[in-house]
């Protein structure tokens, strides 16, 4: 290692990551340093239940990462990672046991929704299509890392999904595809109300139709090692195992890049209250189950999908998240996330068995225990899943903090997604990803674009640092 490093990166996450990828690629010198024994944060995979069934214990299904503008501009490939299709990227079944779903074709999407409404959502996706890899990148720069390539298209975007997710959805006469729609703006753990809310189901949806929702062959993992076999092979150095509770503990560098979660970073730097009104978000409660076969949905659609949607209604899901984000307990009928992999990807489990995951809102640093009414949930619409499940393993807001710091009282979107904070986060500042230090940067989840394993945060905050670098 030389003696002055160009830039040091604290946090293996997706994010940081990439930071120190963008940064090593431009000749910068970098070295990585990671609290943890593997790399990865949101983005591993591990045994967590039985030898042989390799579960992600956070993230699963990928549509930001195989959209990312930053990950396709990387040789990830090359360096072992290989996305898999499942036959549907997602479906939403329901208790009559029919199922909308989202598919990367948009006929077949909008089909689902039923007759009245299958115009309107065609209309509604449909003009954004061709220009999707450039609405991505726009948009995944906010705020204005990089000029708008085309901001006539991104205006129109505005004007749609800056309202709240429930004015977007007035536009369907039925409630699957209010439904569908309430369950994507779920996925940030957003209130469906809430501010920009309908950017983020729209956004969900497009990624669906132009390149889906896959999952990584062999587990979340692989995105991670793939980051840092790219980095060693660019000269950077990985160090894990390593947590960093002090700036001191560090080695000499022109810039420091965190993947932290502003409290810890004003912690570790000694910024006082700087990100004092940061707020954080629900919890969640997650179960990875170890199966003896795949889940018995009663909806044939969702056999296929990579990821399953459960939730009555769009009242249902608002009901849950209500109850998570602002009751301050948890639901009696959760809204769930589940991601089955082995519909895409044999190598998780062995043969004929499989691994799946669920996860339900909880207040933040709720301490109780939801396996039961997740189970319940399940049991509505794949009636004798319990009967298949060989082992679980469950982690509330507790375990998946002290799992990854990022996930402050089980907050995995690592801050409330909720209010001018969806966008304009961790500060209401035209520089999101500077600090009090004019060396010290941030690029985790709390800055734009947000939550999910895309590695734009890291992106976005490299450029900033490569600025400053080259001034210096
Ligand atoms: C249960 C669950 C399910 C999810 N499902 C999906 C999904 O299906 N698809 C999707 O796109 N996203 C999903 N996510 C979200 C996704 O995982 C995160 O948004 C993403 O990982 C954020 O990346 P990041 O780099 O900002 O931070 P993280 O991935 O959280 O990484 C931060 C890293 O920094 C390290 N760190 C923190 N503090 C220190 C310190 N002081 N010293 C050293 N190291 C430190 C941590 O150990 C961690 O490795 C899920 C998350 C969870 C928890």
């Amino acid at each position: 290692m030389p003696s002055m490093l160009d830039a040091v990166v604290v946090g293996a996450g997706p994010n940081g990551l990439t930071a120190a990828v963008e940064l090593a690629r431009r000749g910068f010198s970098v070295a990585l340093f990671e609290a943890m024994g593997t790399v990865g944060g949101g983005a591993r995979t591990e045994e967590l239940t039985l030898p042989g069934f390799r579960h992600d214990p956070c993230s699963a299904a990928h549509p930001l990462a195989v959209n990312s503008p930053a990950f396709r501009a990387l040789p990830l490939e090359r360096y072992g990672l290989e996305w898999l299709h499942p036959e549907l990227p997602m479906a939403h079944p329901f208790p009559d046991g029919t199922a909308a779903v989202l598919s990367r074709s948009v006929g077949e999407t909008a089909a689902s929704f039923g007759p009245r409404d299958a115009g309107a959502y065609r209309r509604l996706v449909e003009p954004f299509l061709p220009k999707w890899d450039t609405l991505a990148r726009d948009f995944m720069s906010l705020p204005l890392t990089a000029l708008p390539r085309d901001p006539v298209t991104l205006a129109r975007f505005g004007l749609l999904g800056l309202p709240p997710s429930t004015w977007l959805t007035r536009r369907f006469r039925d409630e699957r595809a209010r439904t569908l729609f309430a369950g994507l703006v779920a996925h940030v753990m957003a209130p469906l109300g809430g501010f920009a809310t309908g950017a983020v189901g729209l956004v969900f949806a497009l990624a669906a139709h132009a390149r889906g929702w896959p999952v990584a062959r062999g587990g979340s993992q692989a995105i991670s090692d793939a980051l840092a076999a790219y980095l060693e092979d660019l000269g950077g150095s990985v160090h894990t195992d390593y947590e960093v509770k002090r700036l001191d503990d560090l080695p000499p560098a022109r810039a420091y890049v965190f993947d932290t979660s502003p409290t810890a970073l004003a912690r570790i730097a000694g910024f006082g209250s700087h990100y004092a009104n940061y707020r954080y978000g629900p919890g969640v409660f997650k179960i990875d189950y170890a199966l003896d076969g795949p889940v018995p949905w009663t909806a044939p659609q969702a056999r296929t999908a990579g990821t399953v949607q459960i939730g009555a209604d769009s009242d249902e899901i608002a009901a849950a998240l209500r109850a998570a984000s602002r009751e301050g307990r948890a639901p009696d009928t959760p809204f769930l996330i589940t991601v089955q992999p082995g519909v895409a990807d044999p190598t998780r489990a062995p043969a004929g068995k499989h691994v799946f995951w669920a996860y339900g809102h909880v207040p933040n640093g709720w301490t109780g225990d939801l396996t039961d009414a997740i189970e319940r949930q399940l049991e509505r619409y794949a009636p004798g899943f319990r009967d298949r499940v060989l082992a679980r393993a469950t982690a509330g807001p507790p375990e998946l903090a002290a799992r990854n710091a990022n996930y402050v009282g089980g907050d995995i979107a690592t801050g409330a997604v909720s209010g001018l904070q969806l966008l304009l986060r961790p500060k209401l500042s035209p520089f999101p990803y500077a600090t009090p230090h004019p060396a010290v940067f941030i690029c985790s989840s709390a800055t734009p674009p947000g939550p999910g394993v895309h590695g734009m945060s890291g992106h976005n905050a490299a450029k900033a640092v490569w600025r400053r670098l080259r001034q210096t």
